[in-house]
């Protein structure tokens, strides 16, 4: 009697624990992310500091998706592990780390003219916390330009079909990205920020929020987000953009913000579940490093089935 009871009163707090879970791990987890970089940056030690939380982030968010996940079926292996993490290393680590630091260190200098005080229109004088907010809504525009145009033009779009290949979402494929499509994506943004003359600091903080809400939107956990989806890109949104229905794949281009998805046109959720099946329809290829050299090689496939099918756009 006793033991029957001990189950309950167990299974009960699991069910209580996974309902205060979905509402509080989406905002809670990324306040939590920003603290620790915040510290990162107040002893002197802002990378060490990104590095240690971007990588205890993705541990909890691999132990809550196997606790709670949104979708049973993407928690079974998809024979892309090994692909994910190599495009994660070369797009992300290699090319987006070295764009993004070199190139604002580099254009520091550049910058430093164009932006001290009084010669610049970058407002240096607002709380650092103002300064990333505005550096997040301005760089939002190149990020939001950068992957409509990857979406609606399809040289550009062969290589964004790598990270819209997958068959599910989950934490590990957050950064597979063919590099190209990384680089694409980085150039507009940076460039908006270097013609604004934001300092190294902004851009920092901009780079690691822009990781960890990344890994946050790709996640398969299930959570619940209210009002968070009006502001933030959150994996309710993402999921509808993974669609193969181009009534709502082609929806949601923001990156953190989804305020200019507002703007123009293109902010979509609905209270249905978003799908399951996931995908393109052309063939991507399993391996890797003939996903590196496919967006160069595919010839052009016209497909026109009604309802459109991202990847068979004409
Ligand atoms: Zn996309
Ligand atoms: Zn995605």
């Amino acid at each position: 009697m006793k033991a029957a009871l001990r189950t309950t009163l167990r299974t009960i707090l699991r069910i209580v624990l996974r309902i205060v879970l979905s509402w509080t791990a989406w905002p809670g987890l990324l306040l939590l992310c920003l603290l620790a970089t915040a510290a990162g940056f107040a002893h002197g030690i802002p990378v060490i500091a990104f590095n240690l939380t971007y990588f205890s982030l993705a541990i909890v968010l691999l132990l809550l998706e196997r606790w709670m996940p949104h979708e049973v079926a993407w928690t079974r292996a998809d024979g892309q592990l090994g692909a994910d993490i190599l495009h994660t290393l070369l797009s992300k680590g290699a090319v987006q780390t070295l764009i993004v630091f070199s190139s604002a260190v580099g254009l520091a200098a550049l910058i430093t003219p164009l932006a001290a005080p009084g010669n610049g229109i970058w407002p240096r004088h607002w709380p650092l916390w103002a300064q990333v907010v505005l550096a997040l809504t301005a760089a939002e525009f190149g990020l939001y330009w950068g992957h409509h145009i990857a979406h609606k033009w399809k040289p550009l779009w062969r290589f964004h079909a790598v990270h819209h290949s997958v068959k599910k979402l989950w934490v590990v494929n957050t950064g597979r990205f063919h590099f190209v499509d990384s680089i694409k994506s980085i150039v507009p943004a940076l460039a908006i920020l270097v013609l604004l003359g934001a300092p190294l600091e902004v851009v920092t903080w901009l780079s690691a929020i822009t990781a960890y809400i990344g890994m946050l939107t790709h996640c398969n956990i299930e959570m619940r987000f209210g009002y968070l989806s009006w502001v933030f890109n959150t994996p309710e949104l993402h999921r509808w953009h993974h669609s193969k229905d181009l009534r709502e794949g082609d929806k949601n281009f923001g990156e953190n913000l989804m305020v200019w998805d507002w703007i123009f046109g293109t902010y979509f959720n609905e209270s249905r579940r978003p799908p399951v099946d996931i995908g393109i329809k052309d063939q991507m290829p399993a391996r890797f490093r003939d996903q590196l050299v496919w967006p160069f090689r595919r010839p052009v496939v016209l497909v026109d089935d009604g309802v459109g099918i991202a990847g068979a756009r004409e």
